[in-house]
């Protein structure tokens, strides 16, 4: 692991170090602090490739074949031998090939054979015309265009050459990776095991769904997004459900599951309310590493350690509970995954249709709605930002991520927005 980062470090303007609040750190100085302390999982498991999807490779992938491992043909067609570019245009078909045939047929200058597409190029053919761009007369054909010498034809090799690497150790696997390794004949692949993550919320208005609502009491929804969320990453969770706001209970549960998980992510309270522990628990029981940041919504998150397993806990409010897991949690449990080279989510470049309101002093990940206007993507806030208001995010498809010393900004102005890949 590379030498940590110092807080002095962190710190924008050393000048100003007496000023700087390492507690209310900037997102991608978090980003960054957080990382130091995470390493990723080395456990490796063999898997058969349709159930590696999401996980993470743990072994450079050579490629054992070519592919494709014969010269074939890219169309249904004649194929035939090209000398030069004004070769005869009528040729006499002596036969065809099929795809899956091993045979190997041979074609002399003057004649073609009908081939399809994936069939094997029979010796002496170094062209292929699609069979649209012939006119047939008994067993002859004439050329209406005149392909290039080679047309047509998939080499031996041009996709996969055999001893290639092509698949780094520490790629996540998604669906294109799998049908890559199937093309390269491999039924089963080595990944990094799965990380497994315990989760609860806290509060005691707190109520599991399925429960009578009483007056002053909300739905625990943080439990259902968080685990979503988790399981949308390929963790294996471990669903603690709810903890009251009652400092025994909070450090016994911790404490009954920590040596069983590499993560332990929690709900509320992490903010300064009389009722908010979980920083003081981590401390009596770990270490706080890190607890607040400069943006919304989200400043309350800690981050931390009990033994070798790492704490996050998260706000309470719905919306910032699902924006700290997005932005701060999941880049942060995909290195852990092994997925070393993670790079956080790109941003683009739209136009807003509506005016977006924002104070300077802390990043912004906003709802939007990236929609299509004659053919050009623009976006629009959702309404409302507050961080309690989770149909917000249900609306969105997108964050508006605004910088820290931003502000207000009209209509017609370009903003940035991030897809919230990941959410669904
Ligand atoms: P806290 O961070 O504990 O101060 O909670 C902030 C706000 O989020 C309060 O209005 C809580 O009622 C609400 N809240 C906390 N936990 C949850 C949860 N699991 N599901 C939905 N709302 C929650
Ligand atoms: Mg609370």
């Amino acid at each position: 692991m590379k030498e940590k980062i110092t807080l002095r470090e962190l710190a924008k303007d050393p000048g100003c170090l007496a000023e700087y609040d390492p507690n209310a750190m900037e997102y991608h100085d978090a980003i960054r602090w957080i990382r130091q302390f995470i390493e990723p999982v080395k456990e490796t498991q063999i898997t058969p490739i349709r159930e590696s999807l999401g996980k993470v490779l743990s072994e450079d992938i050579y490629s054992p074949i070519d592919v494709p491992n014969y010269d074939n043909s890219a169309m249904d067609g004649f194929v035939f031998y090209k000398a030069q570019e004004n070769s005869p245009i009528t040729l006499e078909v002596i036969g065809s090939q099929l795809a899956g045939q091993s045979s190997n047929k041979k074609v002399l200058p003057g004649q073609a054979i009908q081939i399809m597409t994936g069939a094997r190029i029979p010796n002496g053919g170094n062209t292929v015309i699609p069979i649209e761009l012939v006119s047939s007369e008994g067993n002859k054909i004439s050329l209406n265009e005149s392909p290039k010498i080679g047309a047509n034809i998939r080499k031996i090799g041009e996709d996969v050459k055999k001893g290639e690497l092509i698949l780094k150790k520490g790629r996540c696997i998604r669906s294109s990776e799998i049908g890559l390794l199937a093309s390269l004949g491999l039924p089963k692949v080595s990944v990094y095991r799965q990380i497994r993550v315990a989760f609860f919320s806290t509060g005691d208005e707190v109520v599991e769904v399925g429960n009578l609502l009483k007056v002053g009491q909300v739905y625990d929804s943080n439990n259902h997004t968080i685990g979503a969320m988790l399981e949308r990453i390929g963790a294996e969770i471990v669903n603690l459900r709810i903890v009251s706001d009652d400092k025994k209970a909070l450090k016994e549960t911790l404490l009954s599951i920590v040596d069983q998980v590499d993560v332990i992510i929690t709900s509320g309270g992490v903010s300064v309310g009389a009722a908010d522990f979980m920083k003081e628990v981590l401390n009596e029981i770990g270490e706080v590493l890190f607890w607040k940041l400069s943006i919304k919504p989200g400043r309350p998150l800690a981050y931390g350690k009990i033994n070798q397993t790492h704490y996050f806990g998260l706000p309470g409010n719905p919306v910032a509970s699902m924006v700290s897991f997005y932005q701060i949690v999941q880049p942060q449990l995909k290195v852990l995954m092994g997925e070393v080279d993670y790079e956080l989510p790109p941003l683009f470049k739209v136009k807003t249709e509506k005016a977006i309101h924002k104070k300077p002093g802390r990043m912004e990940f906003q709802r939007g709605i990236l929609f299509k206007n004659n053919d050009e993507w623009w976006v629009k806030p959702t309404g409302f930002q507050g961080s309690a208001i989770l149909s917000s995010m249900s609306q969105a498809n997108c964050f508006i991520v605004m910088g820290i010393h931003e502000g207000s900004i009209d209509s017609g102005s370009t903003v940035k927005v991030q897809l919230m890949e990941g959410f669904i």
